[in-house]
């Protein structure tokens, strides 16, 4: 049985990419077949995994726009059970362009439904808003994965956020739920940081994994590198945070069944 995962926040920089990066390689090296989607028109998890994003003959764009077999878009990555659907920067335009056509929320969905079954876990990189693209990947999901940075209004925008999910289950896809909450770059020198923990845990109930994601320069670097952590530092504590995470994630799917 495969699931596909929206990494789902509207704000920007709060470790969507860095999670969605990270968590995928990890489990690709515990043995499951991983599918990264990159529908963020910045194209960050593309490039992080080594993929070069003006080489890419077909990408999430012509699945979307024209109805491209999804299959032809897939590339091995370098690393262990790891796939890319790369991005464009031509799915800045897409927005536009899918508003004349039916079924627009839909068109994610119908895309990947011949692919999915190939990979264990999907996980949609999410842009850093609420438009149709995103309205797209959480239209297309059997659940989602929300990061959560350890600063300043941690929880705020996240009534928006639980908001649209709400509003995609009641017209889309009543089936949505809520797969985790990841607490990123967190600091237990800060006080703030076991503040923001504490109120996330509140208001998410059992949702947020124990796991913590440190902040961890090596986490930053990596990208640059098109490397994931475990490859780029394994012994950085953002790669062991990051393979704790791959493992708690799995318990719970486990329990889940
Ligand atoms: P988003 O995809 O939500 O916009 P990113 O994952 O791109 O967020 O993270 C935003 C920035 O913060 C990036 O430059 C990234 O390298 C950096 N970053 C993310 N997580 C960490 C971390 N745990 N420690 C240090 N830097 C991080
Ligand atoms: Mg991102």
């Amino acid at each position: 049985m495969s699931k596909i995962i929206a990494v789902f926040n509207q704000k920007g920089g709060v470790g969507k990419t860095t999670s969605t990066i990270n968590l995928a390689a990890s489990l690709g090296n515990l043995g499951k077949k991983i599918l990264v989607l990159d529908i963020d028109p910045q194209g960050n998890a593309t490039s992080g995994l080594g993929v070069d994003k003006n080489s890419t003959k077909y990408t999430i764009y012509e699945i979307l726009i024209e109805e491209a077999d999804a299959k032809k878009a897939i590339i091995k990555t370098s690393f262990k059970n790891l796939f890319v659907l790369p991005s464009s920067v031509d799915l800045a335009g897409a927005e536009i362009e899918l508003t004349s056509i039916n079924n627009r929320e839909l068109i994610l969905k119908k895309g990947i439904a011949t692919i999915r079954e190939e990979f264990d876990y999907i996980f949609i990189d999410c842009p850093p808003s609420l438009g149709l693209l995103t309205i797209n990947a959480l239209a297309a999901s059997d659940s989602v994965l929300i990061p959560i940075q350890c600063e300043y209004y941690a929880l705020e925008g996240v009534s928006m956020l639980m908001n649209t999910i709400q509003l995609v289950k009641k017209a889309l896809n009543k089936n949505l739920k809520i797969e985790g909450v990841i607490l990123s770059m967190f600091d237990g020198r800060n006080n703030l940081s076991i503040q923001v923990v504490d109120e996330v845990k509140k208001y998410f109930k059992g949702k947020v994994y124990t796991t913590l994601i440190p902040r961890n320069v090596r986490l930053a670097e990596a990208p640059s590198y098109g490397l994931p952590i475990i490859e780029y530092d394994a012994k950085s504590r953002g790669a062991e945070a990051y393979r704790d995470l791959a493992e708690e994630f799995l318990e719970y799917e486990e329990e889940g069944e």
